[in-house]
């Protein structure tokens, strides 16, 4: 049975990542920060506390572990929140992937004989400023906010590692929801808005910049793409996409269409305080190395994640 250790095992991707794992028969452990229990992991998970910024407190929980594949999925995941916390933000999700990788090249070889492996969440933030669309994995690296730029020195140093010898894959996830995203993140804040708009518990939606396009998928098939790149023998980087892209004013549409509302632009009013200094126009990426190498596909399209989560939001799910 192989083990995983997964850090940020408390967020959306990771719980989801943990729920895949188990079923696939793996012996599960987690790495989250707080000291009580989230109750959205997974009771088989072990769950061990340390604060990734605590790096030699995070590499005695990797020793203690030794993990056959260490998944990396903890991060400060908001791009709006990095403007705000950019060195919090380049020690979380920079300097602690070093640690990491480090932590994880100091364990004794596996008992299988097998390397062992490490399983980088990478993002399309990497691209932000790509004037190539879809961006595969050969697009220039581009980030335009302190995430995207944390995330880029995360991603070399992965490919530095696996160069080296490691079984080290960068996963670059693209946008991926559900019921578990927060409401930081626009496609929750939207669904959550337009269940309360249609109970009469909020007036309207107040958000920023609605013509940027993202392609959104359904995070537990993004948790499936991590398991299949942790499962594999063979390290690279992949991207991990629908390969369409929406606009937010489609994402708001088909929010208020899946709660039955048809009229809806006198709810949605625009915000300065919400449109981001810079902002990546178009996201949306390209998974055919992935798709051809393991199989992987996506099982809800756009339409389909926006209504599950409105679905959801409305206590229907
Ligand atoms: P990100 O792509 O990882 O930054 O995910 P977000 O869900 O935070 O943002 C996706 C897009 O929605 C970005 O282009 C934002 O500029 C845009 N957006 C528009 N209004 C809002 C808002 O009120 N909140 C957030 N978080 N994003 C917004």
């Amino acid at each position: 049975m192989p083990r995983a250790l997964i850090t940020g095992v408390s967020g959306q991707t990771g719980s989801y990542l943990a729920e895949n794992l188990l079923a696939r028969g793996w012996e599960v452990h987690g790495v989250q920060r707080e000291d009580t229990r989230d109750p959205i992991v997974p009771a088989p998970v072990t769950v061990h506390q340390a604060d990734l910024a605590d790096f030699p407190a995070t590499a005695a929980v990797v020793a203690a572990v030794a993990p056959d594949t260490l998944f990396n999925l903890a991060a400060l995941s908001s791009v709006a929140a990095s403007w705000q916390k950019p060195i919090e933000t380049a020690l979380l999700n920079g300097a602690a992937v070093a640690n990491l990788l480090d932590a994880v090249s100091a364990l004794p070889p596996a008992d299988s004989g097998a390397l062992r492996g490490f399983v980088q969440a990478s993002s399309a933030e990497l691209f932000g400023a790509a004037d190539e669309s879809p961006q595969t994995e050969s697009t220039p690296i581009r980030p335009v906010n302190p995430y995207g730029a944390s995330k880029a020195y995360g991603h070399a140093l992965v490919g530095a590692y696996r160069a080296a010898g490691l079984r080290a894959s960068s996963v670059i996830l693209y946008n991926h929801e559900s019921p578990r995203r927060p409401e930081a993140f626009v496609t929750r804040k939207i669904t959550a808005g337009v269940a309360r708009i249609t109970r009469g518990e909020q007036d309207e939606l107040v958000l920023g910049n609605l013509d940027a396009r993202r392609d959104w998928g359904w995070a537990p098939d993004y948790a499936e793409a991590l398991a299949l790149v942790g499962d594999s023998d063979f390290a690279s980087d992949y991207i991990v996409a629908t390969g369409e892209s929406h606009t937010i004013r489609d994402f708001v549409a088909a929010a208020f269409s899946a709660a039955g509302i048809d009229e809806w632009e006198h709810l949605v009013r625009v915000d300065p305080a919400f449109v981001r200094p810079v902002d990546a126009t178009e996201l949306r990426g390209d998974s055919s190395r992935l798709r051809n190498a393991l199989g992987w596909s996506p099982t809800k399209g756009f339409a389909e994640v926006v209504a599950a989560m409105v679905s959801h939001d409305l206590g229907q799910s």
